[in-house]
């Protein structure tokens, strides 16, 4: 593959906040590709290289300019795993604080998407036979309803979420989700009245009860068999001084331990994300053990999509599932090797957006491409959240026809 031209320019994502879009040609064809950005953001991840305003991406565009450009354009690159280790040797720290985690995923999705386009592979197809893993179509985790972080601590839990599939064609479940999202607001209209939407454009109730979001969720989906209930807890960010704070309520290990294994047998829930803060690792190989065999522990500020820290969590047992977030450690080259650490350790993989988007669709491809258990896309209220389901609904006909 030979590239021609690199051009990195700043776009809006999702909160208005800037980000990058970095654009390679080759010949006749041009790939672009964006980077989103989180907010529940977790201690382990690569650095995002911002202004020092805290929000612009002026510095991180530059850096690629000044260093990264000139050695693409021009060249030749057999796979776009050279292009990643370029960026790593380049970047050379730890935490990609030289160059930026957020330039450098830039590049390294578009180097991917160019392959990918000059092989005449589908996207999904290219990723699946360049990172080892088996192709499959995922389940959909849409988050209806929003609280923590994304919706000023209205709720206890970041986020509650309606999984559809295993059982229908994605098309089908997704229809379910969405008819079940807008059944929802009527009921959250009757249970609390008109709410804001959170980050990721599902309701953000304020809630009198911890058991109100479940009970709302389950009133739309009890009786479809494709739907199902699971919550992100996003625990570091209640997390203070040895203890889970939401509401008035404060509850230690073993107290939110109790919680959820009540939540999970009241609502059926099929997965928890994050049930503990990051560093307690206790809390979370305790739940695996307890919960573990029915239901997936999904690490996301756990494992930070870091293969060095997916090594050592699986070795410890520490959960049985984990979220994929290319921006949380800048390469794709790390997030396949993070991705088939997990699967060979019989870890189920759930490929995720992040709060603050864009149009970019790449975590669909991403999602089938490694064999993704689910998808985590938001609710179908932003065009950024909704291009991600469109275009999962795409790679089935690809995938099945
Ligand atoms: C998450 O915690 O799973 C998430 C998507 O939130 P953020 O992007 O804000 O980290
Ligand atoms: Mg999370």
């Amino acid at each position: 593959m030979r590239i021609d031209q690199a051009i990195a320019s700043e776009l809006r994502d999702s909160r208005g906040t800037p980000t990058i879009e970095v654009t390679l040609r080759s010949g006749d064809l041009s790939v672009r590709a964006s980077v989103p950005s989180g907010k529940s953001t977790g201690a382990k991840e690569a650095h995002e290289k911002r202004d020092q305003d805290g929000k612009g991406v002026n510095d991180a565009i530059r850096g690629l300019r000044e260093s990264i450009f000139p050695r693409l354009e021009g060249e030749r690159f057999a796979f776009p795993n050279d292009i990643d280790h370029l960026l790593l040797s380049v970047d050379g720290t730890p935490d990609k604080s030289h160059l930026g985690a957020n330039a450098m995923l830039a590049v390294s999705v578009a180097g991917t998407k160019l392959a990918a386009a000059l092989s005449g592979l589908p996207l999904w197809k290219f990723i699946g036979t360049h990172s080892g893993a088996t192709p499959a179509l995922p389940r959909l985790y849409m988050n209806v309803l929003n609280g923590g972080a994304h919706a000023q601590f209205h709720s206890p839990f970041q986020e509650y979420i309606i999984v559809a599939g295993g059982s229908e064609t994605l098309a089908h479940s997704y229809e379910a989700a969405v008819r079940a999202f807008w059944k929802l607001g009527d009921v959250v209209k009757r249970e609390v009245g008109d709410v804001p939407l959170g980050d990721e454009g599902g309701y953000a109730p304020m809630c009198d009860t911890l058991d109100l979001p479940f009970k709302m969720i389950r009133e739309v989906i009890d009786g479809q068999g494709d739907l199902a209930l699971a919550i992100d807890a996003a625990a570091s960010e209640i997390f203070l001084d040895g203890f889970y704070t939401f509401g008035k309520e404060s509850y230690d290990r073993n107290e939110l331990l109790a919680l959820y294994q009540g939540l999970v047998q009241k609502f059926n829930l099929v997965s928890i994300e994050d049930p503990f803060a990051e560093d307690d690792v206790q809390g979370f190989q305790e739940i695996t053990r307890l919960l573990g065999k029915d239901i997936l522990i999904v690490g996301d500020d756990l494992t930070a999509t870091n293969p060095n820290i997916v090594s050592a969590m699986t070795d410890t047992r520490a959960a049985n599932a984990m979220i994929v977030k290319p921006n949380q450690i800048g390469t794709l080259l790390e997030v396949y090797r993070a991705a088939g650490i997990a699967k060979n350790a019989g870890w189920e993989l759930i490929a995720s957006h992040r709060s603050g988007e864009t149009e970019d669709s790449f975590i669909a491809d991403l999602a089938v491409g490694l064999g993704c258990y689910g998808v985590k896309a938001g609710a179908p209220t932003q065009k950024e959240r909704v291009a991600k389901y469109d275009r999962l609904i795409e790679i089935e006909k690809e995938f099945l026809y």
